[in-house]
């Protein structure tokens, strides 16, 4: 999550909680194969590898973080397309800095369609901070995620997206969107964006986008979040993570934040025992709910 003016304006807040009633519903056989996957200490283990040290964009310690997510991906059966870039105006070392790119095509032998879905997280931190909250935890997720759907039937395009360097003012993103064509911008119709997810001391997950308006992204979310817990997520608005270029791009987007932010936001004291489990554990299952309720079939 950027520094900046923090979620400059809270204009709307759409169906926060609105619904009181528990209108959770019996999960498909594919639905509980996907979460029955969920393996938490991967996670946990995930995020103690991340928070050795900073992740500062351009420097080694990134491109150290990236090469350890490439080959825990490369370990789940995917192929890692890896696009370096080079950061505008950085002071730190080596100013180059990498997104790391998973398609997962859309099953052959099934109806599907040319729509693109995109889930993203950066994996870089600021200076002098582990950046387990912002954003280990964001990057584990989106880990497990792909981890836990690498098998799975789906009918759309999956693009699985760790971004470098979000804390450079979203060189990473800002990067990938500027090489999308006209015709995968036109076929991405929605975008996941997890930033900040973990943190035990923060407030209520939240969905934040850049106009506060729900769009496609997150109407999905809220039916995922209704499904598994029975109620709605907060609607508020923020243009600081990666979701941005997407949108300024035309995409329905997102980013999952828990917020208020918690008080060790980019500071020293963002570690790992200040996450929750729990809280982690719930957004891997929002997020797989939502990529299978846009992507798998209805048949069964
Ligand atoms: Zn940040």
């Amino acid at each position: 999550m950027l520094r900046k003016v923090l979620f400059f304006s809270l204009i709307f807040i759409l169906s926060a909680c609105s619904s009181t009633d528990e209108v959770k519903r019996t999960l498909t056989d594919t639905e509980s194969a996907v979460l029955s996957r969920l393996d938490i200490d991967q996670v946990h283990e995930t995020i103690l590898e991340l928070t050795k040290e900073p992740r500062v964009a351009g420097t080694e310690s990134e491109s150290n973080a990236a090469a350890f997510l490439r080959t825990q991906l490369e370990q789940y059966g995917y192929e890692v397309d890896e696009k370096t870039f080079t950061l505008d105006g950085s002071t730190e070392a080596k100013n180059k800095s990498q997104n790391l790119i998973v398609t997962k095509k859309p099953t052959s032998d099934l109806p599907s369609t040319d729509d693109i879905i995109i889930i993203g997280a950066h994996y870089d931190s600021v200076v002098h901070s582990p950046g387990a909250s912002d954003n280990a935890s964001g990057t584990a997720v989106l880990l497990e995620v792909a981890r836990m759907l690498k098998d799975t039937i789906t009918s759309k395009e999956i693009r699985i997206i760790f971004f470098g360097s979000e804390e450079a003012g979203l060189a990473g993103s800002e990067n990938y969107v500027s090489e999308m064509s006209t015709d995968d911008i036109e076929r991405t119709i929605a975008m996941f964006n997890l930033d900040m997810v973990g943190s035990a001391d923060a407030g209520p997950l939240t969905m934040f986008t850049v106009d506060g308006l729900p769009n496609t992204a997150t109407n999905t979310g809220n039916i995922a979040n209704e499904n598994l817990f029975g109620k709605s997520l907060p609607v508020k608005s923020s243009d600081q993570s990666d979701h941005y270029p997407f949108y300024n791009a035309g995409i329905d987007a997102v980013v999952f934040t828990h917020y208020p932010l918690e008080k060790a936001y980019h500071s020293a004291n963002d570690t790992i025992d200040k996450l929750s489990k729990e809280r982690v554990e719930n957004i891997v299952l929002i997020i797989s709910m939502s990529i299978l309720e846009l992507t798998a079939t209805k048949s069964e």
